[in-house]
């Protein structure tokens, strides 16, 4: 029975994640749950799992939601704030901890599992853009267990050999990271000006959360992903090819030295990546129906636009020029995001908010913690500024 922290449980990954647990009670044991400010929401999953901890980064969620279990489920400790995250994440009775907080906010809980040598399963891949060689370091330092939830990664890890000891011994050419393309990828980009939030949330292939779901129509969640990679595979970005395929079906492959290409395929359900990290090496129930190969018939590839999809462009380039880039790159999207989801900003503006964003904040990599916070800082400020130069 392994014990488990799902940080960020209301949330779409959350959710999925609580759903393949459903299906393997007898493997796994809900140890904590945490949500932001959504208390009805973790009250109803407290009322159902009945978890150990129950955590509310907002301090002031968090009253509400200790109120509501000391009268209902008293024996359910109420932590509170950032420390609540982080505690839960090194809890010595926690063995795996879910990292499914979404943007910059889930760091601190995704690295304290890594130090503190947890199986981290790791959807909230801004950790990992951010501050890419200290999050790997701390996966070796405390020597946890990193196990890929985005479904390219975890499709990547999936072919790659069991013992993967470097790409270039292991023969591996390229990692070929295949993408949807949105809602978008066939839209005339003139008419992309006045897209609004419920258009750009509209994903054809996959129910995501919102940030998630701008990302992927402006394609910066492939950028993201690119620098994902990079880190996670120990891969040159020049090593990285994005292919927009609109099934999404095929979740990535790899391409070996010998000509082989190994793909993993399903239907796109975020509960077969979540079940696949769960279990390894083993494999359990995820609740996903199979595919029907003859039913689908046929699977398309495209080059990606990088006109159209700016945002890719930006993710190359900072995974290429590293330094604070990747970590500014995060920043200015999510300010961005946020701006345009909150009816401030255009959709075609956010690349070009991330792109001054980048240009404002260039230099050296950030070696520590207190640098990566103090660069998120920094870019999140010039971000904000460069929305109120360029709100139209
Ligand atoms: P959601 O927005 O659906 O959920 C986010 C979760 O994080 C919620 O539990 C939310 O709590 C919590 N949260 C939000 N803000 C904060 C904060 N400031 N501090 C602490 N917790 C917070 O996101 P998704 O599930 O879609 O995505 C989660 C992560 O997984 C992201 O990094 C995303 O890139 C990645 N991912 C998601 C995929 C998907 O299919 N959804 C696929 C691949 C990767 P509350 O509900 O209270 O707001």
């Amino acid at each position: 029975m392994k014990r488990l922290a799902v940080c960020g449980s209301t949330g779409s990954i959350g959710v999925h994640t609580l759903d393949v647990v459903s299906r393997n009670r007898a493997r796994y044991e809900l140890f904590a749950l945490t949500a932001h400010s959504d208390v009805d929401g973790l009250a109803a999953q407290c009322r159902r799992w009945r978890p150990r901890i129950a955590v509310m980064s907002s301090e002031s969620a968090a009253g509400r939601l200790a109120a509501i279990l000391a009268e209902e489920i008293p024996e359910i400790e109420v932590l509170a704030g950032a420390s609540g995250l982080t505690q839960v994440a090194m809890h010595p009775e926690v063995d795996y901890v879910m990292a499914a907080i979404v943007g910059a906010a889930g760091l601190m809980s995704s690295l304290a599992a890594a130090r503190a040598g947890k199986r981290v399963l790791l959807a909230n891949k801004e950790a990992l853009v951010m501050s890419g060689r200290l999050f790997m370091d701390a996966v070796r330092d405390g020597g946890a267990e990193l196990l890929p939830i985005d479904s390219e990664h975890n499709a990547i890890f999936q072919c790659l050999p069991r013992a993967h000891s470097g790409p270039v011994e292991s023969g591996v050419r390229r990692v070929l990271l295949t993408g949807s393309g949105g809602p978008f990828r066939a839209r005339d980009p003139e008419s992309l000006h006045d897209v609004t939030p419920t258009d750009a949330c509209a994903h054809p292939n996959w129910s995501m959360g919102r940030k998630i779901s701008v990302d992927s129509a402006t394609m910066m969640n492939k950028g993201l992903e690119v620098i994902e990679a990079c880190w996670l595979f120990d891969m040159e970005p020049e090593s990285v090819e994005v292919i927009v395929h609109p099934q999404s079906v095929i979740h990535s492959m790899v391409e070996y030295e010998d000509g082989t290409v190994l793909a993993q395929l399903g239907n796109p359900d975020m509960r077969t990546p979540i079940a696949h990290a769960l279990a390894w090496p083993d494999r359990i129930d995820s609740g996903v129906a199979p595919l029907d190969l003859v039913g689908m018939s046929r699977l398309d590839f495209e080059a990606p636009d990088f006109d159209r999809f700016p945002c890719l462009r930006l993710g190359f380039e900072a995974a290429r020029a590293g330094g604070t880039a990747p970590a500014a790159l995060n920043a200015a999207n999510e300010v961005a995001v946020d701006a345009f989801l909150n009816g401030r900003l255009r959709f075609t503006r956010i690349a070009r908010i991330a792109e001054a964003t980048v240009a404002a904040c260039s230099g050296e990599e950030p070696r520590t913690l207190d640098d990566v916070l103090d660069l998120d800082r920094l870019a999140r400020i010039r971000a904000a500024e460069f929305i109120k130069t360029f709100s139209d």
